[in-house]
């Protein structure tokens, strides 16, 4: 089996910096990308699709994992070369492809490499396309089968804030009524490389079985934006355009409270009765 060089070695071999334009902040470390995987898996006999693997640190832990194929979406073509020279040592398991996330119609590239539907995704995201990502894998019409994210800390204490609390807002509840979500480990700004001004945490999220209808989906986003986009004012006032007082008393929600206060489930009787 050929042997691999250090990231930063391949990084050296290759001339490749860091761009600021494409959010690139490396994990170097491989006992890091190791502990990421493990707590993001189990991933036996799965295909995983990555986004932005960079010098392929991440990418490296997942094909050690048990994972059957590992898909990488990367949108600077500067990395391709270097990722490519993953598949001398992990053969057809690992396949790179240029792209941009936002854009990858996942359910079709699985299907044209006549894999399973049922995919897990992993990711070292990049930061100003984070929380779009996120939105677009819980509200798509494509459900992963877990998500397993490095987001800057302030999205990843969004993304699993409980009701009432600060980080409480429209990210908390999409992520919590579609998903099971936890964060299951905290880094330092100096484990990247170049360090970010901001610390991170990964985020673990396992979508829910009962899924609301896309209609219902759609309306979440319409009444979570409606509430949170005025979270101090009393929800008759903030949600007065969607129906004010009469949806509130269909979903048996009190007219006086505030968005904070309202939990998830809240939220979902809201989008279900705004029809
Ligand atoms: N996974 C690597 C690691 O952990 O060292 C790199 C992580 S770096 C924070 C983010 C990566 O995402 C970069 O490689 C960047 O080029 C890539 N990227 C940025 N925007 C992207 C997009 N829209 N689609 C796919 N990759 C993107």
């Amino acid at each position: 089996m050929t042997e691999l060089p250090t990231l930063r070695e391949s990084l050296e071999q290759h001339g490749l910096m860091a761009k600021k334009a494409f959010g690139q902040h490396f994990l170097l470390d491989l006992n890091i990308t190791r502990k990421i995987v493990r707590l993001g898996g189990p991933f036996d006999g799965d295909t995983v699709i990555e986004v932005g693997p960079g010098p392929g640190g991440l990418t490296r832990a997942l094909l050690e994992s048990e994972a059957a194929h590992v898909i990488a979406v990367e949108k600077d073509s500067r990395f391709l070369e270097l990722l490519g020279e993953l598949n001398e040592v992990f053969g057809d398991r690992f396949e790179v492809i240029e792209g941009d996330a936002l854009k990858v119609d996942e359910a079709q590239l699985l299907a044209d490499r006549k894999l399973s539907p049922q995919a897990h995704i992993v990711s070292n995201l990049p930061y100003n396309v984070g929380t779009p990502l996120l939105i677009k894998w819980l509200t798509g019409p494509w459900r992963p089968k877990s998500l397993t994210l490095m987001f800057q800390l302030e999205v990843a204490l969004r993304v699993v804030a409980p009701v009432g609390d600060d980080d409480y807002g429209r990210l908390s509840v999409i992520s919590q009524i579609l998903c099971d979500a936890s964060k299951i480990m905290d880094l330092p700004a100096r484990a990247f490389t170049p360090p970010p001004r901001v610390d991170s945490a990964v985020v673990r999220l396992i979508p829910k079985a009962d899924r609301p209808a896309p209609a219902v989906i759609k309306n979440l986003e319409k009444v979570t934006a409606a509430a949170f986009g005025q979270r101090r004012k009393m929800l008759r006032s903030s949600l007065k355009s969607l129906g004010g007082e009469v949806l509130l008393d269909k979903a048996a929600i009190d007219a006086t409270l505030r968005a904070e206060q309202v939990g998830p489930d809240g939220f979902l009787r809201l989008a279900t009765a705004l029809s």
